[in-house]
């Protein structure tokens, strides 16, 4: 006999505005129908055919609450256009308040409810626990990967207004505040005052894709509530894009969550992007498992780990675990975690109780 799903999943990052825009996805689309477009239109192209994220897929995986991206990057050398295209901060911020427009549009039609505060997270979270989910929107709150749309500091005000709630500083490569994943450096000229200015209107920090001085400047510079919205475990897989057990340390320290992500080179080592794939690899749901049991024994309780998926991000099937056919296989995780004897304390702060004690201690202050 199946086993009821669990009850809620909360998934600390989805590109799903930029899926929706920028891939051109009706999200409103089973994954079924999305790829099956995209293979008969023969739309080419990197996680094109393959992708695993729409909104009836998180339903079906109680995925009912996550953060939400804006992600609009300026155009870096050497990098695909595809994912850095825009020349300038005023495009791209046009591009971001597009996105936001689209969030705006699915709350309208009652596909989505946008979270702002510890009250709308209460009810929200009520409601999938103890109302008919099948009734409820997916909940999101709304978050900035980059802050190349962000014109200049004081601007933070004006989006927090908007309804964005975090920012991530940096992505790949070099934003105009700070060193991203890929390279080496500090923050910027204006990074530091786009750090105050977030502190002061209440703006919380993702350190994610920050560079390590970056990480460590932001972790002095920023007083404010912290998180790591989709990052994995440098022991496991050294690469700078993954948190070193210092860093997780320091975040641990800060009252941080870690969200880990499902992208299969951030899972195992050796992965070589455009070439290795999961079958010969053998990468799996397991994995993530082992990054979220190392960031809980650097803790000594699970109470700063969580999911950040990012499974719309650029990619599909192709870099996702073997045994992940749509995001609805997260429902997968729980016997995983039961398995290595995680108890359901343990399960319920990991799926969802950690983003919502991060949350209402964030906004109550
Ligand atoms: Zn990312």
């Amino acid at each position: 006999m199946a086993r009821c799903p669990y009850p809620l999943i909360f998934d600390s990052h989805l590109d799903l505005a930029w899926n929706a825009i920028d891939w051109n996805r009706d999200l409103k689309k089973s994954v079924a129908e999305i790829r099956q477009r995209e293979r008969e239109e023969q739309i080419h192209g990197k996680g094109r055919g393959v992708n695993t994220v729409s909104f009836p897929d998180l339903r079906r995986g109680r995925v009912g609450l996550f953060i939400a991206t804006l992600l609009a990057r300026l155009h870096r050398p050497g990098m695909t256009p595809a994912f850095s295209r825009y020349d300038t901060m005023d495009a791209a911020y046009a591009a971001t308040m597009g996105q936001l427009y689209y969030y705006r549009a699915l709350v309208e039609q009652g596909y989505l409810r946008w979270i702002t505060d510890a009250e709308s997270l209460d009810a929200h979270v009520n409601a999938w626990l103890k109302g008919d989910p099948e009734q409820e929107p997916l909940g999101f709150i709304l978050s900035m990967e980059g802050a190349d749309p962000v014109l200049y500091p004081e601007q933070v005000q004006h989006w927090w207004v908007m309804g964005l709630r975090i920012i991530g500083p940096a992505h790949y490569g070099v934003s105009p505040y700070a060193h991203g994943t890929g390279t080496e450096g500090g923050l910027l000229e204006r990074g530091p005052d786009l750090l105050r200015e977030m502190q002061r209107v209440g703006m919380i920090l993702d350190v994610t894709h920050l560079s390590d001085q970056c990480f460590d400047e932001a972790m002095d510079l920023y007083g404010g509530p912290v998180l790591a919205s989709h990052h994995n475990c440098r022991a496991l897989v050294p690469d700078q894009r993954q948190l070193s057990d210092e860093q997780i340390r320091k975040l641990i320290q800060r009252g941080a969550v870690i969200g880990a992500a499902l992208d299969t080179w951030m899972l195992v080592p050796n992965w070589i992007r455009g070439q290795t794939t999961p079958e010969e690899i053998g990468v799996s749901l397991s994995h993530v498992v082992d990054h979220i049991d190392h960031v809980c024994q650097l803790a000594g309780n699970c109470r700063h780990v969580a999911l950040g998926t990012d499974l719309d991000g650029g990619f599909g099937k192709e870099q996702s675990p073997l045994d992940l056919d749509t995001i609805a296989d997260l429902q997968k995780i729980p016997d995983l975690l039961r398995a290595r004897g995680y108890k359901e304390a343990d399960l319920e702060a990991i799926f969802y109780g950690n983003w919502l004690r991060f949350f209402r201690d964030a906004w109550r202050t």
